[in-house]
């Protein structure tokens, strides 16, 4: 498989034609080339950032800005009343692209669009796990 660290990088750059859906200074969006469901758009930080967790707050509160108003815009335009918005962030979670990319996928009722294999568990030690993370948050 080619190298495709920089993919995303070279269609905010228009190197590599895409399907523009939306821009500003610091996001881009785009129609994913191999879609679950029509509709299917991406919406990336035009800076690469391979983990949600490296995001700055600019590009972060930029993210959260389009998010919704470019979700509102697919979902005005397809029709589709129910929706999943997706972020995969390393190989074993399904990244493909190290880019950080939402995907806003349209779910339909023939059901195109993104499955889910959902196994819930037990919340184990809660109190004690929920403040650790929270001591990390800075
Ligand atoms: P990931 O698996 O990394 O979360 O998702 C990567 C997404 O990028 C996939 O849904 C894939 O179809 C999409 N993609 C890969 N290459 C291209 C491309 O060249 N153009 C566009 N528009 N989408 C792409």
């Amino acid at each position: 498989m080619s190298d495709l660290t920089h993919l995303f990088e070279k269609i905010v750059a228009r190197e590599i034609p895409s399907h523009t859906v939306y821009e500003d200074d610091l996001i881009y969006a785009f129609l994913d080339v191999n879609p679950l469901s029509v509709g299917h758009t991406l919406v990336i930080p035009k800076k690469r950032y391979e983990s949600l967790a490296d995001v700055p707050e600019d590009a972060a509160a930029a993210l959260g800005r389009a998010l919704p108003k470019i979700t509102a815009a697919v979902v005005q335009v397809t029709g589709a009343d129910a929706y999943n918005v997706l972020l995969n962030c390393g190989k074993r979670a399904g990244q493909v692209v190290p880019h950080v990319h939402f995907h806003i996928i349209p779910k339909y009722e023939d059901g195109s669009g993104l499955g889910i294999g959902w196994k819930p568990g037990d919340l184990a030690d809660g109190p004690a796990l929920a403040q650790r993370i929270a001591d990390a948050i800075h």
